[in-house]
């Protein structure tokens, strides 16, 4: 829309924020919010330029619902065009021009922006028997699981949230991860934890409950006569009448669209410098699956910044000036195309 394209549609199965709105009660946003855009650096949060989520909402970690209602305010101040609750069922393209089939009938399209996410599309598979376990994005609130002890296996942002969340609440917790993303020493929160659940971690209720297991893979999860059996490769067994608890991540959407993207050696999406496919021209990524050689663009404030970018390509192969959009996005930091700046670590001092 700032680029000065008009003739859009945002398509979505449920409604505006529905990832969001489908968190774990208790689950908060691991990004501040700070209301810094009156010095021209904006909310961590924000995904629009003059917006603070920090502002409007008077809270520095949201939830999730909090947060998708923030969206839809968005979405109604902006007066976004929506076509909420229509899935998209397939994608193809013919003659330079998109079919996308949908539950509400057919749309045409000479451009298609893919960003349907990953909360919605999680990695149920790892070890045999992870389909007993349940995954964390379907739980709707810790404090209604029952049991005294749980079993979690993943220990990165989700499973340390779950474990934060039950050890409050007096819960037992052992928690495996075939890595140690809590031991991890670089300083990108794409890779090891955010601050705000090492600050969590640190509490004495966390200290008390939850024994972690690193560099320990679970190999098997069996179900028996009401136990639950885990198996660790190291040849530890472990078990609970409560079912486990996976929180293994997410196989991402994009697996979705793969007909038309080629894809890198890691899973995700090959796109040139505009985030458009490199098979299928016109067919674009957004969202945390985007990625650049190493470049992890899997939160919003790294992500946002390359939203511009996208509009800028669409607009510009339609013949609309974008010189002062650039100018303007790039002046909020929401512009990213030199990506030599990333990367770097913090200081230690
Ligand atoms: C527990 C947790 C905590 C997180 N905390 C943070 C944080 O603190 N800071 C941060 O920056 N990021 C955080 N993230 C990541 C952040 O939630 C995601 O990056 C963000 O949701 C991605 O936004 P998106 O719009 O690309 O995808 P989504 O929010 O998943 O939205 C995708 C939309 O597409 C729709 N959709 C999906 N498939 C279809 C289809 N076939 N047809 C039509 N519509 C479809 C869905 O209904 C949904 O509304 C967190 C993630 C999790 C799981």
């Amino acid at each position: 829309m700032h680029a000065g394209v008009e003739n859009f549609v945002i398509v979505d199965r449920k409604t505006v924020g529905a990832s969001f709105a489908a968190w774990p009660d208790e689950t908060k946003f691991i990004t501040p919010s700070f209301p810094s855009n009156s010095i021209g650096m904006l909310d961590l949060n924000s995904i629009a330029i003059g917006i603070s989520p920090a502002f409007s909402m008077r809270v520095e970690h949201p939830t999730g619902a909090e947060y998708a209602e923030h969206l839809q305010g968005i979405a109604e101040f902006f007066e976004l065009p929506l076509k909420e609750n229509t899935e998209v069922k397939n994608i193809e393209k013919k003659n330079d021009i998109f079919t996308v089939n949908t539950n509400e009938g057919i749309l045409k399209s000479k451009f298609v922006i893919w960003s349907a996410g990953e909360y919605q599309y999680p990695n149920l598979k790892g070890f045999n028997g992870s389909e007993l376990c349940r995954h964390t994005s379907t739980v709707s609130r810790y404090s209604d699981l029952e049991g005294d002890d749980f079993l979690i296996i993943g220990g990165y942002e989700s499973g340390i949230d779950a474990a934060v969340h039950l050890s409050n609440l007096d819960k037992k917790i052992r928690l495996f991860d075939m890595n140690a993303p809590w031991l991890e020493e670089t300083s990108d929160p794409s890779v090891s934890l955010s601050t705000f659940s090492f600050e969590r971690m640190d509490n004495p209720m966390f200290e008390k409950n939850t024994k972690l297991f690193p560099n320990t893979p679970v190999k098997s999860v069996t179900h028996q006569d009401g136990v639950y059996v885990l198996k660790t490769a190291d040849g530890q067994t472990f078990s609970t009448p409560n079912q486990p608890l996976l929180a293994g991540g997410f196989t991402g959407s994009h697996k979705f669209v793969s007909h038309l993207f080629d894809m890198r050696e890691d899973g995700f999406p090959v796109i040139n410098d505009s985030d458009e496919s490199t098979t299928t021209q016109g067919m674009y990524l957004c969202g945390p699956s985007v990625r650049h050689d190493g470049h992890i663009f899997c939160f919003i404030f790294k992500y946002r910044q390359r939203f511009a970018i996208v509009a800028q390509a669409i607009a510009e192969s339609m013949d609309i000036p974008t010189d002062e959009f650039v100018e303007a996005y790039k002046s909020w930091g929401m512009y990213l195309d030199d990506l030599s700046c990333c990367g770097q670590e913090c200081l230690t001092c």
